[in-house]
């Protein structure tokens, strides 16, 4: 019997305006192919963005494209150099040591860059071997999906491939390439590294590319450049402010993984906030607690003083440089942060000490340790006002969460007291907490509940999980088991740079 005929594959046009920088900015390079590719998920979302047809998603060709083993026509693969600030410490050059831009390509919904992770070594792998594992990748995929869910910018990611090849870890693994997706991957560690080097023009010409493409507004500007560094600072202060107000850790926030358009990303170590404290550290390898949750912020303007002082040689004066971080980030992130929060809290109208509030939630928080996901979709249904009603049977879902039950009363009773400063019809002020509130976040143990299946070769709870995580605010009872706290066999669980 003949092999079934598949129609000849409708594949994007690429524009590949990255690889129209001079070649010092990048090494071309074609993957490296992986035996025998599967696909493990493809988020029919991000191919949509990108419009590849259906039947490109079901063509038996479609692991090995995205695998790196066919290189689509007027693909140009490279792997472009930078350099970075890592855990506070100038580390040199850096570089995509085991990612592949394909190219670029440009339609109605947008620019969009797409890079092969995974797909072998490169020029910067610094002796690594340019591999990516099923595990870390499966976590990158759903992580990226489900922030892109969430409303919080972020790369994309079309889907991952797994092969059987044993890779070395902290234990032997099998390798998977993850497709990521994002109108660019310029990160702030990009910069530092012509700044380092005293290479004005190459500066220039990077900095130009990311106006000329991205941010053409900027153009307008008396200093073009300086714009930019506002536009970034702005961008990343608004990006710190939906990572807190959604309990996400990056858990890596160093200068190369910070990105020049204000994305979410390099999913790593990265969780969400499940027992509160502020203080957590969710990558395993940060010994000295540098990415914890409250220090993200900090973290974030540290990053950027370091692109402003990259980006000096543009601006020149290192006053118009940190003024260009201290004019935009603080008001930028604070800003969001009150009207997320406030978003979060029911709280119509800005009352003058919403801080004084916020901060009194997050205390409360911090005291007492509820899951931080459960109590804001919990108090969401709560009633505004308790009129004669047994307030501990109203309140006992919320009360639930606390050991210390009195203290969560007190707070309600603080929390209801502001909400009739700001009257709201309740079914309205109900609905619209429920939109603030995720319902689903990709908690640790999901991840690794999809994952331990897909190691064992069944992808369905990757997929049962992307779907869910699509419409993170909504209530869909097939997934109601997806809003739990981890059960006890998920409380050990660590999560390392190694991936
Ligand atoms: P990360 O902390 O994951 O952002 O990685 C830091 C740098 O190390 C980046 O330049 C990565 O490309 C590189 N890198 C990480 N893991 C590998 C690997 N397995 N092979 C090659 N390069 C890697
Ligand atoms: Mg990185």
């Amino acid at each position: 019997m003949n092999a079934p005929e598949f129609p000849p594959l409708e594949l994007p046009d690429f524009d590949n305006s990255f690889a129209a920088l001079p070649e010092v900015f990048y090494t071309r390079l074609n993957p490296l192919p992986l035996p025998e590719p599967y696909v493990v998920g493809i988020s029919d979302e991000v191919a949509g963005l990108l419009g590849l047809s259906p039947e490109l998603l079901q063509h038996p060709e479609f692991p090995e494209i995205f695998a790196g083993n066919r290189i689509l026509p007027g693909s140009d693969p490279l792997a472009a150099v930078y350099s970075g600030h890592q855990f506070g410490i100038w580390a040199g050059q850096l570089g995509d040591g085991r990612a592949h831009l394909l190219g670029g390509l440009r339609n109605e919904r947008g620019h969009w860059e797409i890079q092969l992770k995974g797909a072998g070594r490169t020029p910067y792998s610094r002796g690594a071997d340019g591999r990516a594992v099923l595990r870390s990748s499966i976590r990158e995929f759903l992580c990226s999906e489900a922030m892109a869910g969430l409303g919080i910018p972020t790369t994309r990611a079309l889907c991952v491939i797994g092969a059987d090849v044993p890779i070395r870890r902290e234990e032997t693994e099998t390798a998977a390439v993850v497709t990521r997706v994002a109108p660019g991957f310029v990160r702030f560690g990009s910069f530092e590294h012509w700044a380092s080097r005293d290479r004005g023009l190459e500066l220039q010409q990077l900095a130009d590319y990311v106006i000329d493409t991205f941010r053409p507004e900027c153009r307008e500007a008396a200093n073009p450049y300086d714009a930019l560094l506002r536009d970034v600072s702005r961008r990343t202060g608004e990006l710190m402010a939906h990572w807190m107000a959604v309990g996400f850790m990056h858990g890596v926030m160093n200068t190369d993984n910070m990105s020049i358009l204000g994305l979410t990303l390099d999913y790593g170590p990265f969780g969400f906030m499940e027992a509160f404290d502020a203080g957590h550290i969710c990558n395993h390898s940060d010994h000295q607690g540098r990415y914890t949750y409250r220090n993200q912020p900090h973290v974030a303007q540290w990053n950027l003083y370091c692109l402003a002082e990259a980006f000096l040689p543009l601006i020149k004066s290192p006053k118009q440089a940190r003024e260009a971080i201290d004019d935009t980030y603080g008001t930028a992130f604070e800003a969001a942060f009150e009207r997320l929060m406030c978003a979060k809290l029911g709280l119509r109208e800005a009352l003058d000490d919403n801080e004084t509030f916020i901060g009194q939630t997050f205390g409360l928080l911090q005291q007492h340790r509820p899951d931080f996901t459960l109590f804001f979709r919990t108090l969401s249904r709560l009633p505004a006002e308790i009129d004669g009603r047994d307030s501990a049977k109203t309140d006992a879902a919320l009360r639930d969460l606390f050991v210390d039950r009195t203290a969560c009363d007190a707070w309600l009773a603080t929390w209801r007291a502001r909400l009739a400063q700001t009257p709201w019809d309740d079914a309205e002020r109900q609905a619209a907490m429920l939109a603030a509130n995720p319902k689903y976040v990709l908690r640790n143990w999901l991840a690794e509940k999809a994952i331990r299946q897909a190691k064992e070769k069944d992808f369905s709870e990757v997929r049962r999980l992307l779907t869910c995580l699509r419409n993170p605010y909504a209530e869909q009872p097939e997934f109601e088991d997806y809003a739990a706290l981890p059960p006890d066999w998920a409380s050990g669980l660590e999560v390392s740079c190694s991936s």
